[in-house]
């Protein structure tokens, strides 16, 4: 099915990100993972797409594949194009449509000055056009509600997110966001510039504090002190942290299904508790 399909019929959806464990050994696990995150019922799980590198891409598929194929649960599969050329990106989306997975997440990928870039693909939208001929996937796209690091300023930002709409990216996914005022802003400001896709909002759940300050400072996220608060308290205390991040994750989304946004995204971090807990938090709400 295509993701698209879900909002046409005006649904808010619960979704999940998971990624492709990078060993062998964990790669036999993750079907307890995905035992727990499917019994969830989310209306579709992504799986992200390591930068470069065929292992990468095979692992990707793989999971995706099994998410659709054993667990009956539609997948969405993140692909970035900065490193691959066109044959490759044929020989990729050819794979996907072999399986039927019909859900791609375009993304132009950060840039690594260890892998060359093969120059036939300079941002997300050029992936999206490139694929939008080939109808049998639904391309979603990537947004940035404090924006992108490498943004010039805001009106740039949003002008690059039209022309990925305008390309045929259906639904927006966003980056993670502590501070949900900057996100209603962003998808206030993306209305007024005529961006009529969902926008769907995504939440980590702080539980490595360490890991959560290294993420912030690279994607450029506001600190609200109520959140500062939580990790600087309970940084050294694994449980009391576990505790406090999901608490603040959930009244983060309850505040986003209350505000009638399009639906949450949820990075899982391929951790089934933390999944769990969050779905027992809203299970009347969604
Ligand atoms: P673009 O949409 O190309 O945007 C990047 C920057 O370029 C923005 O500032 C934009 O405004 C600007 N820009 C866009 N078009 C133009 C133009 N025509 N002219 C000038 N500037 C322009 N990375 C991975 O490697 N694997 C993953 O699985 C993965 N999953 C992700 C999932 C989500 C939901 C998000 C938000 C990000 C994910 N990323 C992933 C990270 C992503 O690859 C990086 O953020 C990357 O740097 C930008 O990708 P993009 O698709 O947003 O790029």
């Amino acid at each position: 099915m295509k993701i698209s399909e879900i909002y046409r019929k005006n649904k808010k959806s619960l979704s999940f990100e998971v990624y492709p464990p990078k060993t062998d050994r964990g790669f036999e696990n993750i079907n307890k993972t995905l035992a727990v995150l499917c019994e969830l019922n989310p209306d579709f799980i992504s799986v992200t797409f390591g930068a470069g590198g065929s292992s990468n891409c095979n692992r990707t598929i793989e999971l995706a594949k099994k998410i659709k194929q054993e667990y009956h649960v539609e997948p969405v599969v993140h692909l970035t194009c900065l490193h691959y050329d066109k044959a490759e990106i044929d020989e990729f989306a050819k794979l996907l449509a072999d399986e039927g997975i019909q859900n791609i997440l375009a993304l132009r990928g950060d840039r690594n000055s260890d892998i060359a870039e093969k120059g036939d693909f300079r941002h997300a939208s050029d992936l999206i056009s490139y694929l939008k001929p080939k109808s049998v996937f639904c391309l979603l796209g990537a947004c940035y509600p404090e924006c992108h690091p490498e943004s010039e300023n805001r009106v740039s930002e949003i002008r690059h997110l039209k022309e990925k709409v305008t390309a045929g990216a259906e639904v927006l996914l966003s980056q993670l966001f502590y501070d949900n005022e900057q996100f209603f802003r962003f998808v206030e400001d993306c209305r007024i510039a005529g961006i009529n896709v969902p926008i769907i909002p995504a939440i980590m759940p702080v539980i490595d504090a360490s890991k959560i300050k290294r993420m912030i400072a690279k994607c450029g996220a506001a600190f609200p002190v109520r959140f500062q608060k939580i990790v600087d308290r309970y940084e050294n205390n694994e449980e009391a942290l576990l505790d406090a991040g999901m608490s603040y994750a959930l009244s983060q989304m309850i505040d986003l299904f209350a505000s009638d946004m399009d639906g949450v995204h949820l990075y899982t971090m391929n951790n089934p508790i933390i999944a769990r807990r969050i779905c027992e938090g809203i299970r009347h709400i969604i």
